[in-house]
């Protein structure tokens, strides 16, 4: 069984327990443990490496207290530094464009449509909006019917061309008919392709372009690990994205490629989703992450 962080650093610190001060001695095999933990969590190696010296520099010297094990402490100051690294506190969407516009991209299969389907059922449900989604994957007709499909499961329509192919004309067209129909969020699911190309790259700023979003979300499938992070940094320099929307993480993986994206490209995580279901979307709190990361 996993042992949680906290175990493995009191177990390394355990001779210091009522002595005082914790020392470089005694911390050097721990900030090591601390290192491998993360790595295993999927954080990127420089990431962990940068973290855990910082680490380091701030547990040297701290007094040991007795109502916390030196494990205990250790693991609170990695804890605050993953906060202060994803952020600190939720970031939400901002909603103030007449209608609101949200760009979503990303790869396919990273769960686009599922989440623009979820995010017309949070906005309509939790939010009070009347959102209308919209279609603009001219690639792959069975797309269009998925979001179709959810857009009844949810009560939203969705705004689709049959047979046009270009992509931007599509959603300029979409955000016209949200402004006749008194639509006041319109939430555009764009084509992914498998890998980045430059003709997907050049496609979404197009798109990007043209109707010039409040919001721009990048989707990524947590289970992807490093992957997740060179496709994030690529979609960030092609849109210069406002925020990050993490999948596929009622999964196993760890959440470390959280931080990893965070620290590379400096964009809010903003939801994480956690499961197939319409309802399965929640806002993200780093500390939450950071307790997931810790194990
Ligand atoms: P797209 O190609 O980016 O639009 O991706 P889809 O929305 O079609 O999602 C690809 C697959 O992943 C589908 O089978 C979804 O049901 C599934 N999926 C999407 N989000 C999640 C999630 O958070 N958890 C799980 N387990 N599956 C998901």
């Amino acid at each position: 069984m996993f042992q949680s962080l906290q175990d493995k650093l009191d177990k390394a610190l355990h001779n210091i327990q009522g002595r005082g001060k914790i020392t470089e001695i005694n911390v050097a095999e721990t900030v090591k443990e601390i290192r491998r933990a993360l790595v295993d969590a999927d954080v990127n190696y420089k990431v962990a490496k940068d973290l855990t010296k910082r680490v380091q520099d701030k547990a040297m010297g701290q007094n040991v207290l007795t109502s916390l094990t030196p494990g205990q402490l250790m693991t609170k100051i990695v804890h605050d530094e993953l906060v202060t690294l994803m952020g600190g506190s939720q970031e939400g969407i901002s909603l103030a464009g007449k209608p609101t516009v949200i760009l979503i991209a990303g790869l396919q299969g990273s769960g686009k449509t599922t989440f623009s389907g979820k995010l017309a059922n949070y906005l309509k449900s939790k939010r009070g909006k009347n959102p209308l989604l919209v279609a603009c994957d001219v690639y792959r007709p069975a797309a269009v019917d998925q979001l179709k499909v959810l857009g009844s499961q949810i009560g939203v329509e969705v705004y689709s061309e049959p047979g046009a192919t270009n992509p931007s004309l599509i959603a300029e067209n979409a955000i016209k008919y949200a402004n006749e129909s008194k639509y006041d969020v319109v939430i555009v699911d764009t084509a992914g392709r498998l890998a980045i190309d430059e003709q997907m790259m050049n496609e979404i700023k197009s798109v990007h372009y043209f109707i010039k979003p409040q919001e721009t979300l990048f989707v990524v499938d947590s289970m992807t690990g490093q992957d997740a992070v060179n496709t994030a940094k690529a979609f960030n320099e092609a849109l210069n994205f406002d925020g990050v929307v993490l999948t596929k993480l009622d999964g196993d993986t760890r959440g470390g490629a959280a931080l990893t994206i965070r620290s590379v490209v400096e964009k809010p995580i903003k939801f994480i989703s956690t499961g197939e279901k319409m309802e399965a979307l929640d806002l993200f709190y780093p500390e939450r992450m950071a307790d997931r990361i810790l194990g």
